[in-house]
């Protein structure tokens, strides 16, 4: 039994997070091993012993077996049930995303191919196919050069167009020294307002507001800002 602590587990089969709500790093959830929730080791029972396999960890798990039409049909000399083509091919598709991006997560992977997560974690369980661990060096890049493009997006906006958890997204601007999203939309407001302010030295905020086509109270706080620094150039663009 490990003693590790972390304030996320997210089981490498499924993506399934678990957290404390305090934030509270915890211990392994119970049930799970080796990174992977009671439901995705059922999985890998299966996909590693067969049906006995997993009937043996279903049995050790203390849980039902899942599959209720095996349950059923316990004659094995019955043939197996004829395949769904349709869920052949969208199999495929998982396969080929999933080699393509190995390290997407399922929601990913699951959007590309037209399938929802659960589906998508599920058969790349089946085809042994799971996330690897962290970003590849070239979804690192990829994060960094959409941050520093002109228009600041948020992290999540940012993870979502490259394929990461939001926290990578943290992670490499944090690195960067990239200012999160809301200060880097409050600097770019106050360096157009200084910028009209500085052309235009006798309008008031009001105008400047309406013709840059910021919210009043922006304006304004970003005018306050100006004559406190008493600046009379445009404020120097954020590092
Ligand atoms: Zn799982």
């Amino acid at each position: 039994v490990t003693e590790e602590l972390r304030k996320v587990w997210i089981c490498v089969g499924c993506d399934m997070r678990v957290s404390n709500h305090s934030g509270r790093p915890i211990p392994q959830p119970a049930k799970w091993e080796d990174d992977r929730c009671p439901k995705c080791r059922l999985d890998l029972a299966f996909d590693v012993g067969g049906r006995e396999g997993e009937n043996a960890m279903a049995e050790l798990l203390g849980m039902r077996r899942r599959r209720p039409t095996m349950a059923k049909t316990p004659d094995e000399s019955k043939p197996p049930k004829p395949v769904d083509p349709e869920m052949v091919a969208l199999k495929v598709c998982v396969k080929e995303v999933s080699l393509a991006h190995p390290d997407w997560s399922a929601e990913k992977v699951g959007e590309e191919v037209g399938v929802k997560t659960r589906t998508a974690a599920r058969y790349r369980t089946e085809l042994g196919l799971s996330r690897q661990p962290g970003p590849t060096a070239e979804q690192r890049e990829q994060i960094a050069r959409v941050l520093l493009t002109e228009t600041p997006r948020s992290d999540e906006e940012v993870a979502k167009a490259v394929g990461v958890k939001t926290f990578t997204v943290t992670d490499v601007r944090r690195k960067m020294d990239v200012p999160p999203y809301r200060t880097r939309i409050r600097e770019d407001r106050e360096r157009r307002v200084a910028e009209v302010a500085a052309e235009h030295p006798n309008w008031g905020y009001k105008r400047v507001a309406t013709e840059i086509g910021v919210p009043l109270n922006s304006t304004r706080r970003a005018f306050d800002k100006l004559r406190k620094s008493g600046a009379a150039e445009p404020v120097p663009t954020a590092a």
